[in-house]
């Protein structure tokens, strides 16, 4: 062959693949990457809470997948209400619109300018609100950008403070009250009580606007979609260390009632309702409460078990967690059978880890007799709550009075002097104050290094965008070298004019709130499961620190989604091949 023959062909050759390229580009199935995306969140597991329990659905996943057992949260709060935002907007909580349970509304998106808000409290539209005026884009965003405006995302818990912050997209109507109408957000506890088969206690579900598509059915009283949360439940309201933060019937268990299953079998019956009716969904996140619930009760090392049926049995973390990875099973199987298994990308995380309370800084003493009151703790009026949130809060919001913490938040309280406006502590400590002077913010630093169980405290800098190490208490060589990798990385995350002026980072098995708790830098809160698994994606693992903040662009770069590295704080992580 001559070479000008050979330039011909050649010529020839880039004419036809100019032409017949982009019409297959444009066909848009490519056999190698997914055009789905499912997310679903063991809220509150830890790596080894998979091994232990014999969570066989979520290993064979693991097997299949790219899995990182090194994965950490990567930020703080390590918290329900923080993360389940981060991972769908791959934003840090500095970014974000609030960055821990208690929020100062500095910029008055919600109210006033300067009110306090809990933000597990929030409406859907007191999310949708922070998250608009954050000015960022989330998952669902990305999802329409590249498979149309019709494509839908959904999200599905039995929290409102995960299904929440996950879910609701920005319409750029600036008042927080517009979502995507293909949208879905649901969750299994309505904000009333109400009665069914003339027995009470029992919630509708709660669809966030716009409303659950026809085929749950909701307008019909009693369907399968109510569920019984009369409270305490199981027996929980009388055994400590659970009894502080006792089970709600059937919203994190789920009950004996066929027709009526809760927990975490609801949300994953509800997410299999949508991919059996529902082809239009590209991207769909489930986060299953029950592990979240039993390691709050009992620690996350709850071995107890009781006889099959019983009651014992129902409301400890081996039946719980072994629910739940029934539950991981029954979807993945639901995507097979409508044939669309091949086509998805299957995520399995969790939002924060928990450590134990070996050293327990809250009280245990609970509600009088009678059922709970939920409105808060107060001394002064007689008001007397759940004993969890008065552990985990001190100060008072607009609807919300916890003023009767524990003797060490009290010492805290009283060393302050009253600038304490408000606390949150869990696995951390989280201070705001009312004097937010340089000076005031150093000595609340300093007397938090006084608190039992603290190993480092910090103040917020001047430009409320970092935090200044104020001290370190004495730790062991082990917490030395996790604190001097992560430490200050971690805590820099929720620096923000609403985040809290002070902070205390606790030693490892030490916890405020209750028996289990999450929130901290501690390596064993924030190392999290983490597996990729469908199309194109490897079995190969992967040691990376992989955090929450990298799993949306992960997920992109996965599905072949366009997005600008310079708006998401995290990083894509390839998957073996
Ligand atoms: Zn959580």
């Amino acid at each position: 062959m001559t070479r000008r023959r050979w330039m011909m062909l050649m010529l020839a050759g880039l004419a036809l693949a100019a032409v017949v390229l982009p019409a297959v580009a444009q066909a848009g199935r490519h056999p190698d990457r997914p055009s789905r995306v499912l997310i679903i969140m063991l809220d509150q597991a830890r790596p080894d809470t998979i091994e232990r329990y014999g969570m066989k659905n979520v290993q064979a996943l693991q097997k299949k997948g790219t899995s990182f057992p090194n994965a950490l949260v990567g930020h703080m709060a390590a918290e329900t209400v923080i993360s389940h935002n981060v991972i769908t907007s791959g934003q840090f909580p500095k970014h974000m619109g609030w960055s821990n349970e208690v929020h100062r509304d500095v910029d008055g998106v919600l109210g006033t300018p300067g009110d306090f808000y809990v933000t597990s409290s929030m409406s859907c539209n007191q999310y949708k609100a922070l998250i608009e005026h954050g000015g960022y884009k989330k998952l669902p965003d990305y999802l329409d950008d590249r498979f149309g405006e019709t494509s839908k995302f959904v999200t599905i818990a039995q929290k409102r403070s995960a299904v929440c912050p996950a879910g609701p997209t920005s319409s750029g109507a600036g008042d927080g009250t517009a979502t995507d109408p293909e949208d879905i957000i649901l969750q299994i506890r309505g904000s009333s009580a109400t009665t069914c088969d003339g027995l009470s206690g029992w919630r509708s579900p709660e669809d966030a606007n716009p409303p659950a598509p026809d085929y749950f059915d909701l307008a019909t009283p009693c369907n399968r979609w109510w569920t019984w949360q009369g409270s305490p439940a199981y027996g929980t309201g009388s055994i400590l260390p659970a009894r502080i933060y006792p089970l709600e019937g059937n919203r994190f268990v789920p009950g004996r009632d066929p027709a009526h299953l809760g927990g975490d079998v609801w949300s994953a019956d509800a997410a299999i309702r949508v991919i059996q009716n529902d082809p239009g969904w590209r991207g769909m996140l489930v986060s299953l409460g029950g592990i979240d619930k039993m390691g709050h009760m009992w620690g996350p090392e709850d071995e107890e078990t009781g006889p099959s049926g019983s009651d014992q049995e129902m409301r400890h973390m081996p039946f719980i967690a072994k629910t739940a990875d029934e539950q991981v099973g029954k979807m993945v199987d639901a995507l097979k059978t409508r044939g669309v298994l091949d086509e998805t990308l299957v995520v399995i995380t969790a939002d924060h880890a928990a450590q134990t309370g070996r050293e327990f800084n809250g009280r245990f003493d609970t509600f009088p007799p009678g059922v709970p009151d939920m409105n808060g703790c107060d001394p002064a009026t007689g008001s007397t709550g759940l004993r969890s949130d008065c552990n985990w809060y001190y100060g008072r919001d607009a609807d919300e009075v916890y003023l009767d913490p524990s003797p060490a938040i009290a010492g805290l309280r009283d060393a302050l002097g009253g600038n304490l406006r408000f606390s949150y502590q869990d696995g951390h400590i989280g201070t705001w104050l009312s004097d937010q002077s340089r000076a005031s913010r150093e000595e609340a630093a300093k007397a938090l290094l006084d608190l039992p169980g603290v190993i480092a405290s910090y103040r917020l800098n001047d430009a409320e965008d970092n935090y200044r190490l104020a001290g370190v208490n004495r730790m062991e060589l082990r917490e030395l070298l996790w604190f001097l990798r992560h430490g200050n990385e971690l805590v820099d995350t929720m620096a923000a004019p609403y985040g809290p002026d002070a902070v205390a980072l606790l030693k490892t098995d030490v916890t405020y709130g209750v028996m289990g708790d999450h929130g901290g830098h501690n390596r064993i809160v924030q190392n999290i499961p983490m597996v990729f698994s469908g199309p194109g994606v490897g079995s190969k693992d992967s040691n990376r620190e992989i955090r929450l903040v990298d799993v949306l662009p992960t997920i992109l770069e996965t599905m072949g989604i366009d997005y600008d590295k310079r708006d998401l704080d995290g990083r894509a992580v390839r998957l073996g091949r």
